[in-house]
């Protein structure tokens, strides 16, 4: 931390052990319906920068959807397995059957594993709107799950709208699914229901439920942005006991959007939940912006042109860089020497020259 700055986000709570990410910016965040869908070498790029960013999984569409996202997805398996990408790859698949096999005969042809995602209805409101029955839920289930594992595949169960589901029915598909096989559950915040105060109080049940069911699966959170509540929501699930996290690049998404991966990162390196080299982050979030037509506001933080920006005065920008050199030294990022601005110092050099420009990527600044 900055020798001029006081840090009262320091705290004697305990960091958690395991933090993992998950990025769903080729899955959900293609179903935002402002996005054009990129192609298959803009994916290809896109899933090259989410490795850079030592993010631990991604999901790389939903077989059964169509011959054309299992023609993408086995590239994108392919690349992975032939470039030797750290970054190992899932697959969304409803809780079917028919959703399954295609992600198994991927992974027999392309010869990597991937984790097999399956997502179920479990509010009350959804089970009235898509007519389902707590028995036929369960039933899927069991069948969907038992033939996953039987094809060698590890499982995800995923409940869609989690957060709004009564505890009874969390707890009957639950230890359903890990009863067939489940390796992790993940709890879905779908429409962005959950306060911080939620979000950790169905991790804490879910994980009072896999105790009850002899322990060793692991929990997911994954986020949406409808109250603006993403991240703080993560966070949140974090340290109620989720290990792996999910976000989309940009925040891109169903509706508003998922949880936005670069913010997330972010904050997790600045409060030393993780260590990681986010040099390639504004490049992972100008690909995604480029490749799907979303644009990135001004002022969006951390990667927006006016972060760290002020229009105030001039003493006001010096804190500005404070700030940027901060960050820049907090995600350890390193000084691209072809970046736009590869003569930028740390934070103290940069207040004895506040004439400088201030119009490139934060973590492009920061020189060994
Ligand atoms: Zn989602």
């Amino acid at each position: 931390m900055h020798p001029l700055i006081h840090d009262w986000n320091k705290t004697d709570a305990p960091r958690p052990t395991t933090v993992l990410l998950d990025d769903e910016t080729l899955r959900d965040g293609l179903q935002s319906p402002s996005v054009r869908c990129p192609t298959i070498d803009e994916k290809l790029r896109i899933l090259h920068l989410i490795d850079r960013l030592g993010i631990e999984t991604a999901d790389l569409g939903l077989p059964g959807a169509g011959p054309h996202v299992v023609r993408d997805v086995e590239r994108l398996a392919r690349e992975i397995a032939d470039q030797r990408l750290r970054v190992e790859a899932n697959c969304a698949a409803r809780t079917v059957i028919a959703d399954i096999r295609p992600i198994a005969e991927i992974s027999q042809r392309v010869g990597i594993a991937i984790e097999c995602c399956t997502f179920i209805g479990s509010s009350p409101l959804r089970q009235y709107a898509e007519g389902w029955t707590l028995e036929q839920l369960l039933k899927l289930t069991e069948q969907a799950i038992g033939f996953a594992v039987a094809e060698g595949l590890s499982v995800m169960y995923v409940t869609e709208d989690t957060t709004r589901a009564d505890p009874d029915t969390l707890r009957a598909l639950y230890s359903t699914a890990i009863r067939a096989g489940a390796k992790r559950v993940c709890i879905a915040d779908t429409v962005g229901h959950a306060t911080p105060y939620g979000a950790a109080a169905v991790v804490r049940f879910i994980a009072s439920v896999i105790e009850d069911c002899g322990g060793g699966v692991g929990i997911d959170w994954h986020g949406h942005r409808d109250r603006d509540l993403a991240v703080v929501n993560t966070l949140a699930a974090l340290e109620a006991g989720a290990t792996r996290l999910h976000g989309a690049a940009i925040g891109i998404g169903e509706r508003v959007g998922n949880t936005p991966m670069e913010l997330l990162l972010v904050n997790l390196v600045l409060m030393g939940a993780i260590e990681r080299d986010l040099s390639a982050l504004c490049e992972y979030c100008e690909t995604v912006s480029a490749a799907t037509g979303v644009p990135i506001p001004p002022n969006y933080p951390v990667v927006g042109r006016d972060a760290f920006r002020t229009a105030a005065d001039r003493r006001r920008a010096n804190v500005g860089e404070v700030e940027r050199g901060v960050l820049a030294r907090a995600t350890r990022s390193r000084c691209d020497r072809r970046a736009r601005r590869p003569d930028l110092l740390e934070s103290q050099d940069l207040i004895r020259r506040p004439d400088r420009r201030r119009d490139s990527c934060p973590h492009q600044v920061l020189r060994d």
